[in-house]
């Protein structure tokens, strides 16, 4: 049976990365589980008048290296397993750039398309004040992930603040940059995404300048790998989100399709594009994939298909484990995760360092930060795959988990 479920893919992982290293099992028996996990109702009155409870949760993963560090997610299919699953790759991506991190994340069950503006309000407040002793800026830092943006940042910044009575931009990171928030915050994800993929391509002799790029998944991180890659030469030959998605041969106008998704709330119909679905999209024959959406949607029913030659995982935990290893049999080059997206909680640390001065650093200043460590951290990773003739994921794992063993027993909690 294919592992569906993220929570026994992390510890498949992590598992794997303990032993290849030799480690103390303790160090796979310490991780296996978050050190806590909180579940909230949060009830939030409906604009007709009735009040509809909704399900939080806050997982908080290790705090051996630093506070904990994660999104929140806003989505129908949220659980406690993938809430804890999310908080475990944070720990991992953290250790990977060597931020002073452990792993968080939160996530509240919902359906935010189906929700107006103020009840959206209502629901960030209301779950920001469920969760306000649980969270702080030396104790748990939240920022954006899927379906959720800097203008709930904003709202989850202000309801702590009010608690508090004290400004408090250190808690909450991608805020709006009147707020605190940091230049260059709204595209670290896809910026990082597309330094790894530049990265890549130089290991396999690839010229990015007129390949071929597919992108799945149309959000914050979807959108702006797409915008880089195309300004980079690349053509991105189809793109898509949850309406339904676009391809034209000879390359999207990325700018246009901007735009337009936009206006219409997606791209699906966008002029000049033909509609394709999910599996045909990551089945094209494209040099690079990008899944930027959820989990799972790189699996056994069509990873045999997959043709790119680079798949960027962009989204968190995109590929089946079982389906990362046809993929490492196929010699297809994989950036996992944990490195590809780890972008952005680059940036949300330059964000919470500069709260914490209250001094600001212009945008050239974040992205040169940010593609040094991008860059470096993509040089270890490779460094350990070669030496240790593992693939680029084990590697990863194994970088970052070495850091993480490496703090436990500094603080002797293993020998
Ligand atoms: N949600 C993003 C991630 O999965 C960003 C987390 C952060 O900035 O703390 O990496």
């Amino acid at each position: 049976m294919e592992t569906l479920n993220p929570l026994e893919s992390a510890q498949q992982q992590i598992k794997r990365a303990v032993d290849l290293l030799t480690l103390d099992p303790a160090v796979y028996e310490i991780l296996k589980e978050p050190t806590r996990v909180l579940a909230v109702s949060v009830p939030v009155r409906m604009d007709d008048g009735h009040v509809t409870t909704f399900i939080g949760y806050r997982s908080q993963h290790t705090d051996v290296v630093g506070p904990a560090k994660g999104g929140v997610r806003f989505h129908p299919q949220v659980t406690m397993d993938e809430v804890k699953a999310l908080s475990m790759w944070m720990t991992i991506k953290c250790a990977v750039l060597g931020l002073p991190y452990g792993g968080g994340k939160g996530g509240v069950v919902c359906d935010p398309r189906e929700m107006s503006d103020r009840e959206l309000q209502q629901l960030s407040r209301a779950y920001i004040q469920a969760i306000a002793e649980f969270v702080g800026p030396e104790k748990d830092i939240p920022a954006p992930d899927v379906n959720t943006n800097p203008r709930i940042m904003g709202w989850m910044m202000d309801e702590y603040s009010r608690i508090k009575g004290y400004n408090a931009p250190g808690l909450i990171t991608g805020k709006p940059m009147v707020l605190g928030g940091s230049a260059g915050r709204g595209e670290a994800t896809g910026r990082g995404a597309v330094i790894t993929i530049r990265e890549a391509a130089k290991r396999l002799g690839l010229d990015l300048k007129g390949a071929t790029a597919a992108v799945q998944g149309f959000g914050n991180v979807g959108s702006n790998t797409a915008k880089l890659l195309h300004e980079m030469g690349v053509k991105v030959v189809a793109i898509n989100d949850v309406m339904g998605g676009a391809y034209n041969a000879t390359g999207i106008h990325i700018p246009e399709a901007l735009e337009y998704s936009r206006a219409h709330k997606t791209v699906a119909g966008m002029p000049g594009t033909t509609p394709l679905t999910t599996d045909q999209l990551l089945t094209l024959d494209v040099d690079v994939l990008v899944p930027a959406a959820l989990e799972n949607q790189v699996n056994m029913g069509n990873v045999a298909g997959i043709k790119a030659k680079i798949v960027c995982e962009a989204a968190n935990g995109p590929t089946t484990p079982e389906a990362s290893r046809v993929l490492e049999e196929k010699g297809v080059f994989v950036i996992p995760d944990i490195l590809a997206n780890a972008g952005g909680v680059t940036v949300s640390y330059f964000e919470w360092v500069q709260n914490m001065m209250h001094f600001y650093w212009p945008e050239d200043e974040v992205n040169d930060k940010l593609e040094r460590m991008m860059v470096s951290a993509f040089k270890h990773v490779y460094n350990m795959k070669e030496t240790r003739g593992v693939d680029m994921r084990d590697a990863a794992y194994m970088v970052a988990i070495e850091r993480v063993a490496e703090a436990m027993s500094a603080r002797g909690w293993i020998n």
